[in-house]
């Protein structure tokens, strides 16, 4: 996995066929990619949009804000990271081709995002996703999956200008076994969907990254976040 402009061309290529091939076999319709560029140089993410990829997953709101303006405007910019209430703003202003908040882990987020949306004069709905916590680890973020419903109504409620799209989660980093967290994911939208109303297959399931979109696939994932498999190893944060 070598980071040169090949190197970003070919893993694409690569693990979109993989993606394709397993839908295939799944018999599901084909997930987005969302390619994730946390800490890449800003040139990888150019090659990767020259060899036509759209969607960019990025975790630090300074990073993404500081980049975005110089990156084409065609890129829809997915925010996967820990939001915190009070950089919503920041956020929303400071990325206008910002598609999708993919981490909306409580009521207090979505609304912060809803008074950034409105400071920003945002005509358009943002889309978000519930970020759920589904392997009770103590470090990641999102929401215990008892709180889904609650935060979707108060989404369709009281936020107007956000458009709940789905829901996200991470799994546990290294268990082989993926299965039961995209178990969880898939039992809180039922829930969602009927809490609100709505067809299942309304909202999108984001769950699968570079050790596991296979599994993810075949559980029926409609977006997966793949960092690593396209760009390679990450550069440490300097924070
Ligand atoms: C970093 C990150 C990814 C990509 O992880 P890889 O293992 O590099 O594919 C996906 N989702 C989230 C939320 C991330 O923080």
């Amino acid at each position: 996995m070598v980071e040169t402009v090949e190197g970003v061309a070919k893993n694409l290529e690569a693990v979109r066929t993989r993606i394709g091939e397993l839908s295939a076999k799944c018999g599901i319709k084909e997930p987005r990619l969302v390619a994730v560029s946390k800490l890449q140089p800003d040139q990888l993410i150019v090659d990767a949009h020259a060899a036509g990829q759209k969607c960019f997953g990025e975790n630090y709101v300074k990073e993404l804000v500081g980049k975005a303006p110089g990156l084409p405007a065609d890129i829809e910019w997915h925010f996967i990271g820990m939001l915190q209430s009070n950089k919503a703003k920041t956020l929303v202003s400071g990325v206008p081709n910002l598609a999708v908040v993919e981490s909306v882990h409580s009521a207090k987020t979505a609304s912060a995002l809803e008074k950034a949306c409105v400071g920003a004069g945002r005509t358009q709905k943002l889309k978000v996703m519930i970020q759920v916590l589904t392997s009770g680890e103590e470090s990641k973020s999102g929401c215990d999956p008892e709180e889904c419903t609650v935060i979707a109504q108060h989404i369709k409620d009281d936020c107007p200008l956000l458009e709940l799209v789905g829901l996200m989660t991470i799994g546990k980093f290294g268990d082989p076994n993926p299965e039961p967290y995209f178990q969880v994911l898939k039992q809180c939208r039922a829930r969602v969907a009927q809490s609100l109303g709505i067809a299942e297959d309304a909202l999108e399931l984001s769950m699968g990254m570079s050790g596991d979109y296979d599994k993810a696939i075949a559980a029926g994932s409609t977006s997966v976040r793949v960092g690593t498999s396209i760009f390679g190893l990450r550069p440490p944060k300097s924070s």
